[in-house]
């Protein structure tokens, strides 16, 4: 039994480490992937954040054209040449359009033709006005953005800055040494805009993060223009990157060959990303956790059955023992006794023939007795009692107990009975109740020296009766306290047992006391005594 024991023993503790090594294994592959959904996500974010920044420029670009157009002393003149310049013959004729502002006039007046114009008309809408329509196509067509801004004087407005203006008029690698187009990005930022474009920037990607529910402090940074994606770095202490980074980046003038020069980096570094990781994957850790920890503790359960199903056996293997000696004691006297009557011709003497039998009555008795307990025990084992309860005087039944009793022990006893509330009576099954007291009052005779010396005290506790029987006996271990109404349980005694028992007693007491809508208690300390307390409701 105990190999047995052993080897479930290590077989549980095999597949627990297995299950918790599977659990962690799982909890950090789940973090891994959960942590590059959560990069890809960040990513995204920035680079969302950066289009509304980036929209919110060409907005601003858009409505400082469209104004500056719409301004009375701006004069749009929009005229379409003769027939002769046009090849095909009227179908898709030639517009010339030329401004003036505060009478300055441009010389060479922008050519389009009237299916372009349309063409961006159409796009904003039926209402567009004609500053409008040419500041919505001055985005996709560089010439008219050039002699937009240059017509309004508000070139360096539109263009990333002085340097780049002058780079690109004095950079021949530049395609067709063209103006470059505000739609790819011509997006600078003023050095006194920086900050404000950052705030921008940053309450965009705190949305965008909100939005995958990413709630995590960011550190973010705009630097300089010019500056390569190498040489961006953060400077000391601002965040944790040589760990996590993440970046997104505002790819600005990528037409253009040298565009590590005017590529405009932003970059935002998540601190602590492992602990928003976490956090997002809190309820799938937490119920890994539980079924770690109820796996557990249903293999604590395994366990903790096994041993008391074995405590259980042994009792029993007691209980069978204690039986066999019990059972003995009384066949063995009645017999001899019979053999007496049979042998010794005791028939003639009648008072010698009267105490035999009367010895073989006592101990029929006690067998009778004995073989009534074991059957009480397997019928409330069954739960086949059924108590008839009747009013019963209290100090008749305890009366009659206590001369049942003193007629029955083997020893010297005395016992006081004091009913101390003057209970009257009480609604109870007789036979149980009187059963269950007697087992009791047998006990505290049983474990007492002679001459025993019991009390029994009969009170009201609240809306309880309580029938307490002490005894100055040798009383019960703290350990065993909670375990001696447990059926087959007998306080061990090393291997002799000198007071005989079945172990079964008390656990009847306790079943009746609960039929009885009461319980049964116990206070005992070693070498002193114990009192049982038998409580019935009124
Ligand atoms: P038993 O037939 O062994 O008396 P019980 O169920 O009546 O079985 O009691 C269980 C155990 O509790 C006893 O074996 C004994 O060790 C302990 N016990 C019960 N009553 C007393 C008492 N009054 N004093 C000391 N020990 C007691």
């Amino acid at each position: 039994m105990k190999r047995k024991l052993k080897i479930v023993l290590i077989l549980i503790a095999i597949s627990l480490t297995g299950i918790v090594i599977f659990q962690i294994y799982w909890s950090l592959n789940a973090y891994t992937i959960n942590k590059k959904i959560f990069d890809s996500k960040v990513i995204v974010a920035m680079q969302l954040a950066m289009d509304r920044c980036k929209k919110d420029y060409f907005d601003s670009v858009r409505t400082v054209l469209v104004k500056r157009l719409s301004d009375p002393s701006s004069v749009i003149t929009i005229d379409t040449p003769s027939r002769v310049n046009t090849p095909n013959n009227n179908v898709n004729p030639v517009l010339n359009i030329s401004f003036s502002f505060h009478g300055s006039v441009n010389s060479n007046p922008f050519q389009t033709n009237v299916n372009t114009y349309n063409y961006y008309k159409d796009m904003i809408g039926h209402k567009a006005t004609v500053p409008e329509v040419l500041t919505e196509m001055s985005f996709y067509v560089p010439t008219l953005m050039m002699e937009l801004t240059t017509f309004l004087g508000i070139d360096d407005a539109m263009h990333p800055s002085q340097e780049l203006s002058t780079f690109i008029k004095t950079h021949p690698g530049i395609p067709g040494n063209k103006w470059p187009l505000p739609k790819e990005g011509i997006y600078a930022l003023p050095p006194n805009y920086k900050q404000a474009d950052s705030l921008k920037l940053s309450r965009y990607f705190t949305e965008e993060l909100q939005k995958r529910n990413i709630d995590a402090p960011f550190i973010l940074s705009l630097p300089n223009k010019g500056q390569s994606e190498q040489n961006f770095n953060f400077h000391d202490g601002e965040t944790n990157e040589n760990v996590y980074q993440y970046h997104g980046f505002i790819f600005l003038l990528t037409h253009y060959t040298r565009q590590d020069e005017f590529t405009l980096y932003a970059k935002a570094a998540i601190r602590n990303p492992q602990y928003a990781v976490i956090k997002g994957m809190m309820i799938t850790l937490l119920l890994s956790a539980l079924l770690v920890l109820f796996t557990i503790f249903c293999f604590y359960y395994i366990v903790r059955t096994i041993n008391q199903q074995k405590a259980l056996g042994e009792l029993k293997d007691d209980f069978i023992n204690n039986m066999t000696h019990e059972l003995k004691t009384p066949i063995a006297t009645i017999t001899v006794a019979i053999e007496g009557l049979q042998k010794f011709n005791a028939l003639n003497d009648p008072e010698k023939t009267q105490r035999y039998l009367q010895t073989s009555r006592n101990e029929l008795t006690k067998l009778n007795e004995l073989v009534g307990k074991v059957l009480d025990v397997a019928a409330f084992e069954r739960d086949k009692i059924t108590l008839l309860k009747e009013k019963i005087q209290v100090d008749a039944l305890m009366n009659e107990l206590i001369t049942a009793e003193k007629a029955k022990a083997a020893k010297t006893v005395s016992i006081t009975y004091n009913n101390r509330d003057r209970v009257d009576y009480i609604v109870a099954d007789k036979l149980h109740f009187g059963n269950a007291i007697l087992n009791v009052l047998d006990n505290a005779v049983k474990y007492s020296n002679e001459p025993a010396d019991i009390k029994i005290d009969v009170y009201r506790d609240g809306n309880m009766i309580v029938f307490s029987v002490s005894d100055k006996g040798m009383g019960i271990p703290a350990a065993h306290l909670g375990r001696i109404f447990e059926k087959f349980h007998r306080v061990p005694t090393g291997n002799v047992h000198n007071v005989k028992g079945t172990g079964l007693g008390l656990s009847y007491v306790k079943y009746i006391a609960e039929a009885h809508g009461g319980q049964v208690t116990v206070k005992s300390e070693v070498n002193t005594g114990s009192q049982f307390m038998i409580s019935i409701p009124m």
